[in-house]
């Protein structure tokens, strides 16, 4: 059974753990460095990715997790997290930082107003079952990929049609939207799988 930390510095941390739980993983709260050394695998949840980010430098997790996700541990973000995992963030704070884990661009808040929160059922490649709920809030999209990194879905419909809201590079997954909010497991059950193939 993998453990996989979930960073618990602010966000939807709970709802991220019995997702875990249900898929068979051992979900554990990660908030030091110590709990952190200790995990297969870790999710980086929705919330507030520049005030994340200050608390992942004031509680000395930044160095870390970086220097982590350098030698492979496997990660998954979602909105917030996604904003976090990036090498490029825009419309962010001059002072935000980030994990430089995903070779991505994102843009935070990209949604218009009208649509800042909204949902909708999208296919997410390499995930069977036909579409899913994806949940948006106040969340980024990418807007540029690197090489290497695969996407996994792009809103279907809409004003933001089109746009990138999955993707995957080596072992690290991220989502714009929030899985753990609805039933549907198939997200956290994959990414355990990626843990699992990758031990
Ligand atoms: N807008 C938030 C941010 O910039 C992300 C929102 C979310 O995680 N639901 O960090």
């Amino acid at each position: 059974t993998p453990t996989v930390g979930v960073l618990a510095l602010q966000g939807d941390v709970r709802e991220h753990i019995a997702a875990l739980d249900e898929v068979g993983a051992r979900g554990v709260l990660v908030r030091r460095p110590a709990e952190l050394a200790a995990v297969d695998g870790i999710v980086i949840p929705g919330g507030e990715s520049t005030t994340m980010s200050r608390l992942l430098e004031l509680l000395e997790l930044l160095d870390p997790l970086r220097a982590q996700l350098a030698q492979g541990l496997p990660a998954y973000g979602s909105c917030a997290g996604m904003i976090l995992l990036a090498s490029t963030v825009l419309d962010t704070r001059p002072d935000a930082h980030h994990l430089d884990a995903l070779d991505i661009t994102v843009r935070r808040n990209a949604f218009g107003r009208q649509v800042q929160s909204f949902e909708t059922d999208l296919e997410l490649s390499g995930i069977a079952g036909g579409p899913m709920r994806a949940v948006f809030i106040r969340a980024p999209w990418v807007e540029e990929t690197g090489e290497g990194v695969e996407i996994l879905a792009r809103v279907p419909n809409g004003p933001a049609a089109g746009r990138v809201v999955a993707v995957r590079q080596g072992q690290v997954l991220a989502t714009s939207f929030h899985p753990e909010v609805t039933g549907d497991r198939r997200v956290h059950r994959h990414f355990v799988e990626m843990i699992t193939r990758s031990a």
